[in-house]
């Protein structure tokens, strides 16, 4: 009898490591857009309290939402040796609507204020005066004050403003000192795969990830020797960079799929810009590989789009709808049903149901004569039968 519970234990344990260290939400339905992006970090407290603000935010969000209304949730994270700095910014139809931030003591537990971490707050408490907050409520209000640190700058907001600071010129009680992330600068990446024309040859994409389930992929991708296009989110990067990095190590290639989600055709040029840019310099940073491929958020492309990027924009012509479905076989039939050569499959990263489906695609596409190649790849063979 004991046996069989120890069993049971070991079992239930295997996944306990297995956190995704980003919730992630994001859908296109009942005529709203959603998507929403958030650390889930390895402390219980600070989990419930950004959960429970995130939650607030899309329950507000889904009683009052008109038709094509759209919320976007994106932070900033930094963590330091003992502590974890969060910005949340909540935005409905491209506005700022909600800015809520987070200091966490790792080692107390405990949320800290920025009198807490400052030696002394005259220099912020003086940028507040001039703006006429009332001396009499300074300290009450200091306390309350949102503000979030990264390695270089400290951000006070207040209002609707937001005040800048070097870390160097602030005093802090304790020095903050950022943890490292592992950075690989020094990527060079090629495919010296040779291919049969007279073959027949698909893609398989996964958008909105990295996730807790990318290593799955990536692991099954390996085992059959096949390699797959990864459109990446720029707020997931450095979070999963070490993810990313094994990615490419395998051959799998990492394409560009905006920084938050947005629905970029809605947006201006600058922010389109600001999107498509933004995603590349993490990934470059932090992998050391230059994305050339764009896929855009909804499968929505405009004229701005295209005339302000000089990546390529890749869409797909076989849609799983993995998303919805949620349910092995459906995702194994759709990307399966009736393929033609050339075709790109789209897939999402983000959930337990496509990491499962995809060892059965593999299968099934081999079975029916088809080759797996990334999107480069599928581009070069293109034109390789141009030239024919
Ligand atoms: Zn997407």
């Amino acid at each position: 009898m004991l046996k069989k519970y120890l069993i049971l234990i070991l079992f239930l344990c295997i996944g306990c490591n297995n956190q995704d260290k980003i919730n992630t939400l994001i859908y296109e339905n009942q005529n709203i857009l959603v998507s929403i992006n958030y650390p889930n970090t390895e402390y219980k407290k600070l989990n419930y309290i950004l959960k429970k603000d995130v939650d607030d935010i899309y329950n507000n969000f889904l009683r009052d939402s008109k038709y094509n209304d759209e919320l976007n949730i994106d932070y900033k994270y930094t963590e330091f040796e003992s502590y974890i700095s969060i910005y949340l910014i909540a935005e409905i139809n491209n506005s700022k609507s909600i800015i809520k931030t987070y200091f966490f003591d790792t080692n107390q537990q405990i949320f800290l204020n920025i009198t807490d971490i400052l030696d002394n707050t005259d220099k912020i408490i003086d940028i507040l005066l001039a703006k006429d907050i009332n001396i009499h409520y300074i300290y009450n209000y200091i306390n309350k004050i949102n503000f979030y640190i990264d390695n270089e700058k400290t951000y006070i907001f207040f209002n609707n403003e937001k005040i800048i600071f070097d870390n160097n010129e602030l005093i802090f009680k304790d020095k903050l000192i950022v943890k490292n992330i592992k950075i690989n600068q020094n990527r060079k990446v090629f495919s010296n795969k040779l291919f049969d024309l007279d073959k027949k040859y698909v893609a398989i994409t996964f958008d909105d990830g990295p996730s807790k389930y990318t290593k799955q992929i990536i692991d099954i991708l390996k085992k059959h020797n096949v390699n797959a296009t990864f459109f990446v989110l720029g707020n997931k990067v450095k979070l999963y960079s070490d993810i990313l990095n094994e990615s490419i190590d395998n051959g799998n290639v990492i394409g560009n799929h905006s920084y938050n989600h947005k629905l970029l055709i809605k947006l201006n040029k600058e922010d389109i810009i600001n999107q498509i840019n933004k995603t590349n310099e993490e990934i470059k940073f932090y992998t050391g590989y230059t994305p050339t491929l764009f896929r855009p958020t909804y499968g929505s492309v405009n004229s701005t789009i295209k005339n302000n990027t000089n990546m390529d924009i890749v869409l797909w012509n076989v849609d799983t709808m993995d998303w919805k479905y949620r349910n092995i076989n459906k995702i194994v039939k759709r990307a399966t049903k009736s393929l033609k050569d050339g075709d790109i499959i789209l897939m999402h990263d983000i959930y337990k149901s496509s990491a499962a489906a995809l060892e059965k695609i593999i299968i099934e596409i081999k079975k029916q004569g088809f080759e797996i190649v990334t999107i480069p790849e599928l581009k070069e063979i293109k034109k390789l039968r141009n030239y024919e």
